[in-house]
């Protein structure tokens, strides 16, 4: 039998380690290289479709994340000053019975900490720190990375996780910048303890506005509360999860809007805020043995909570591709690109349009928009990325 192929990962983000785990279990030999000196992941929310906890429980996650995930009861999108429901959508139960999976609300560490506990149990897995890679390069039968770190790693695959601002993508495609979107973004975390009871329901809740909106929704079984709140801007410098904003200016973002949010904002003890970029959609993403995945090759905005969600249907399907095909690697990668391509340029363009939707409470074909926001994530979160044709 010949020896499994050795692939090399670039980042240990949601998107990396996800595939970390799909790899080892197909017994892949996996080497991840990731650029920080210590795994982990910031203080903020991530909402798990059906679609991706399909995923994860494929991987055997589903005890570990039920203990620090929070299931919502519904989606609901409210009106910025009155808070009027506009509009909900079954969650919970309702996604059980309707997809099979739960939809998941994670604090994106306690994520980050179940995927990379699992890869590091796997005896298949090494997950190199401080390895940041600068340059690559491909021959026939294999790929060769260097790090900043004078370090050189070999495989015969490389999947570039690395994120929006992905060396890999450069050293395959050229350099470019991702866009600003016109939007910057406040988020915190608030202890729900310091809140009135019942002042956040169990719910993803988008209070949509003018020129901006606002999501919360539960982490930790309920114990903290995430939100993010957007705002138009005309400029912004750079794009990073880790500027601190100050609460002053949150507030004064918000100062128009609905007295529960203003609330919430004055409970949060940190506040960061940033400006939100994606990329359109690229025409490959594959060259020879290397590949991209997640961020690195459909970077979004946030407004179909899809971003993570789509890195882990691309880590499934990636490694189905190469199991599929483990003798012809470019042929597999072309397989998964096909597969995924269209797909994720569609939610990036859903994702922008959303931001004519959720910032104008009060345009006229609201209802209509609202129902095409409902069809969109039937779609989404029925999608069954297990059952693809992984050969082609
Ligand atoms: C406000 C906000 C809310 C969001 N909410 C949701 C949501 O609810 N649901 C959802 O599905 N998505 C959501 N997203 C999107 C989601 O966060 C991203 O799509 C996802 O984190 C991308 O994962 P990734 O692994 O592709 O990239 P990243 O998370 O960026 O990980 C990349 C990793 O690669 C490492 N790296 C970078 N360069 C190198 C290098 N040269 N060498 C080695 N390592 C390197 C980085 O250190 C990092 O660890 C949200 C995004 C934002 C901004």
């Amino acid at each position: 039998m010949a020896a499994p192929l050795k692939v090399i990962v670039a980042g240990a983000g949601l998107g990396g380690l996800t595939l970390a785990n799909c790899l080892a279990r197909e017994g892949f030999k996996v080497c991840v290289l990731e650029q920080a000196s210590a795994l982990g992941e910031v203080g903020a929310g991530v909402q798990i479709s059906a679609n991706g906890a399909r995923v994860l429980h494929t991987l055997g996650l589903e005890d570990a994340l039920a203990k620090v995930a929070f299931t919502p009861e519904r989606g609901e999108v409210r009106h910025w000053q009155t808070g009027k429901v506009l509009a909900t959508r079954p969650l919970g139960n309702a996604s059980l019975e309707r997809f099979g999976f739960p939809y998941y609300h994670l604090h994106r560490a306690d994520f980050h900490a179940v995927l990379a506990d699992a890869a590091s149990a796997m005896p298949n897995v090494t997950i190199h720190l401080g390895q940041k890679i600068v340059d690559l390069s491909q021959t026939k039968c294999g790929v060769a990375v260097a790090t900043e770190a004078g370090a050189d790693f070999s495989g015969e695959v490389l999947i570039g996780s690395d994120g929006i601002h992905s060396a890999v993508r450069a050293a395959l495609f050229g350099p470019d910048k991702p866009r600003f979107t016109g939007c910057v973004a406040w988020r915190a975390t608030i202890p729900t303890d310091r809140l009135p009871e019942g002042h956040v329901r169990p719910a993803a809740s988008n209070w949509i506005g003018k020129g901006g909106h606002f999501v919360h929704y539960y982490l930790r079984g309920g114990a903290l509360v995430n939100c993010v709140g957007v705002m138009e801007q005309e400029e912004w410098a750079a794009e990073s999860w880790s500027s601190q904003g100050a609460q002053e200016d949150f507030l004064t973002d918000f100062q128009d809007w609905h007295a529960d949010l203003k609330l919430l904002i004055h409970n949060a003890d940190v506040c960061f805020r940033w400006g939100l970029f994606d990329r359109d959609p690229m025409l490959a993403w594959s060259q020879g043995r290397a590949t991209l995945l997640g961020d690195a090759c459909h970077a979004m905005l946030p407004f179909m909570a899809q971003g993570a969600v789509m890195a882990v249907e691309d880590a499934y399907t990636v490694t189905q591709c190469l199991a599929a095909q483990p003798d012809d690697v470019p042929a597999a990668l072309k397989r998964y690109e096909t597969l995924r391509r269209d797909r994720t340029a569609q939610v990036q363009q859903m994702s922008r349009d959303n931001i004519e939707f959720f910032h104008n409470a009060d345009i006229d074909n609201l209802e209509e928009r609202l129902n095409s926001h409902r069809d969109a994530h039937l779609w989404l979160y029925g999608h069954d990325v297990t059952s693809q044709d992984f050969l082609g």
